[in-house]
C-alpha cells in the first residue's frame, strides 16, 4: 500500500490515531456534559443542548481543541478534569511496533496534534510516546489548527520537510485535505480511530484498521 523507499517523515496525529479516540469521546460526550450540568444546575439533557451549540460553533477552529477557551466558556477548570482523567487514555494496537519499526527504518517521526498542551501533556505522563518522536509539535504553538493552510506554512517554516517524501496518519480527513493542499503526498486516516465505533467503510483517503498493514 505504500512504498516506505519514498519516505523521508512521517507525521503522526496523537487521537484517534495512536491513542483510542473512546477516552476523548467519553470525555466529551459523556463526563463534562455531566460535570457542566451539575454545576449549572441543569438536566443532562439540557446541558448537552448548550454544549453542543457551543461546540458546533467552534469545529475546525483552535478554540474547539483549547483547554483554556472551554475553562473560560464552560466557568469550571476543565484542565483539572483532563488530568484527572487522562490516566483512562490507551494506546490503539500496534502503535509502539509501528513505532519500533520507523525508529528502525531511520525515519524522521513527528507528533503533529491539535491537542492543547494539557492534553498533551497529561496523555504524554500516561503513555510516554516521547522517546519514539524526533519532535512533539501541537498546532496551538501556531496559533492555527490543522485543518488550515497558515498551519502547514507556519510548521514548515519551523520543521523543515520535503512535502513529496513526507506521510501523514491522521483520522481527521479535513485535515488530510488540509495536507494535501499544501502539497504532502502521502496520506492516511483510520477505519476505527474509537475502539467503540464501528469501523468506517468510506474514507476520502486511503485507510488502514491497524498499523499492522503498513509494517507486516
Ligand atoms: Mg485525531
Amino acid at each position: 500500500m505504500l512504498d516506505w523507499t519514498a519516505v523521508d517523515t512521517v507525521l503522526l496525529d496523537m487521537d484517534g490515531t495512536l491513542l483510542d479516540l473512546a477516552y476523548d469521546n467519553h470525555f466529551w460526550l459523556e463526563h463534562i456534559p455531566k460535570v457542566f450540568a451539575e454545576i449549572q444546575g441543569l438536566g443532562l439533557e439540557e446541558a448537552r443542548t448548550q454544549l453542543n451549540a457551543q461546540m458546533s460553533a467552534t469545529q475546525g477552529t483552535l478554540d474547539w481543541y483549547c483547554i483554556d477557551h472551554w475553562t473560560n466558556t464552560l466557568g469550571f477548570d476543565v484542565r483539572e478534569h483532563v488530568r484527572n482523567t487522562a490516566y483512562q487514555s490507551s494506546a490503539r494496537p500496534q502503535v509502539f511496533e509501528f513505532l519500533d519499526f520507523l525508529r528502525a527504518q531511520n525515519k524522521q517521526v513527528l507528533l503533529v496534534t491539535n491537542a492543547h498542551h494539557v492534553v498533551l501533556d497529561s496523555k504524554l505522563a500516561n503513555i510516554d510516546l516521547r522517546p519514539y518522536f524526533d519532535h512533539l509539535v501541537t498546532s496551538h504553538q501556531f496559533q492555527a489548527p490543522k485543518e488550515s493552510q497558515a498551519f502547514w506554512f507556519s510548521f514548515a517554516r519551523s520543521y523543515p520537510f520535503n512535502p513529496r517524501r513526507t506521510l501523514l496518519i491522521d483520522d481527521n480527513e479535513t485535515v488530510l485535505s488540509a495536507a494535501k493542499q499544501f502539497g504532502i503526498e502521502h496520506l492516511i486516516t483510520l477505519r476505527q480511530p474509537d475502539s467503540t465505533e464501528d469501523i468506517k467503510t468510506n474514507t476520502l483517503h486511503p485507510a488502514i484498521l491497524h498499523f499492522d498493514e503498513l509494517f507486516a
